[in-house]
């Protein structure tokens, strides 16, 4: 059995310089496409539910589905963890069903709309920290409000995401905040806001500067060179996957999202995890497009969903490519969540901070 932390997950991909892409699981063939892309490759996962997927499935549901991936797979390091918790309950009731990991986004306050003062961010952050810590799971925070800079705002996917227009600078991550906000809370992960936006649209041209702020993700590493830094809204929305579902009857509107290159670049510096979710609903439900109008007498459920789950397994599988996982499994040994609990109360896993003089230079 191999269910690890996002934080010992990620110590290792920064140990080996690569990121984890974390995929998004609402049934069993999301399930089931991410491990045999992992197991195809050898690549540690990250799977991570919203609440919005809690609801859908159910907890028990979705708890048992864990664990059944866990024993069909039992070389690949999978790390369980909770996308976008808006609160203490969230956050804690996902540890209760087996999850390795949470997302704390105190970013926003508990109704996953109204953006949240720095002050409520480290305290609500900071609490999750302590509850998780104690048992060894990790916790990921948030600093500054995840939008569109183009738009200035967010976009709400599954009930979560800012509503109406917000400043310019909260749209972006302070660097000298981020270090505070990282010694306050003494977070696992930190997620930063340089313009990704959730959904499928994104940008309307390709991203440049102006609209995807990777100086942004490199002043942060610079301040912050030990501290795994997560991008969300990172689908790259491949022109293939819209021609095809535009081909079979879709009307998506012409759409960029993040190209690999700024992904990888971002992998560089410092970014240990890559949450992607539009990409795989689209490889999915393009193929549902070409079923439907392909095969117009077909009615059994499985000749959609085979090939749409065979169409995100190659997705993931390209992307733990992409960003250096393959290979990596096999090299991990996990580490239970009692010993993890044992270091964090030992301070052994305290965020290391460089004194503001070193980093002044
Ligand atoms: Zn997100």
């Amino acid at each position: 059995m191999a269910r690890i932390t996002l934080r010992q997950l990620l110590d290792h991909a920064a140990e080996h310089a690569y990121a984890v892409p974390a995929f998004n699981i609402n049934n069993m063939e999301q399930g089931l496409a991410i491990m045999q892309a992992a197991a195809a490759v050898d690549a540690p996962v990250i799977i991570q539910a919203s609440r919005g997927a809690r609801s859908y499935a159910g907890d028990i549901m979705l708890s048992y589905m864990i664990d059944a991936l866990e024993e069909m797979y039992p070389d690949i390091p999978l790390c369980m963890h909770q996308d976008h918790g808006n609160d203490e309950a969230t956050c804690a009731s996902a540890l209760a069903h087996g999850f390795t990991s949470v997302m704390m986004d105190g970013s926003l306050k508990a109704d996953a709309k109204t953006a949240a003062d720095y002050d409520y961010n480290v305290d609500i952050t900071r609490r999750v920290v302590d509850l998780a810590h104690w048992i060894g799971a990790s916790v990921e925070g948030e600093l500054g409000v995840l939008g569109s800079l183009e738009l200035g705002g967010g976009e709400q996917e599954d009930g979560h995401g800012v509503e109406g227009k917000v400043s310019h600078d909260q749209l972006l991550t302070d660097p000298g905040q981020a270090v505070d906000f990282v010694r306050a809370t003494r977070v696992d992960a930190l997620a930063i806001a340089m313009g990704t936006s959730h959904g499928a649209y994104k940008f309307s041209r390709k991203p440049d500067g102006a609209i995807l702020a990777m100086r942004v993700v490199e002043e942060i590493h610079r301040r912050l060179p030990n501290t795994h830094l997560v991008m969300h809204g990172s689908s790259s929305v491949p022109q293939p996957l819209q021609d095809v579902f535009n081909a079979f009857g879709g009307e998506m509107p012409q759409t960029w999202g993040v190209p690999v290159e700024e992904i990888v670049h971002g992998i560089r510096c410092g970014v240990r995890k890559v949450n992607i979710d539009t990409d795989c609903r689209l490889a999915m439900t393009a193929v549902f497009r070409r079923v439907a109008t392909q095969s117009r007498t077909e009615f059994d459920p499985r000749k959609f969903l085979k090939p749409a789950m065979d169409a995100m397994r190659d997705l993931c599988r390209e992307r733990f490519e992409q960003f250096g996982g393959a290979g990596q499994a096999s090299r991990i040994k996990v580490t239970p969540m009692s010993e993890m609990a044992r270091r964090y109360r030992a301070g052994e896993l305290d965020p290391r901070i460089d004194s503001p003089a070193t980093i002044a230079a």
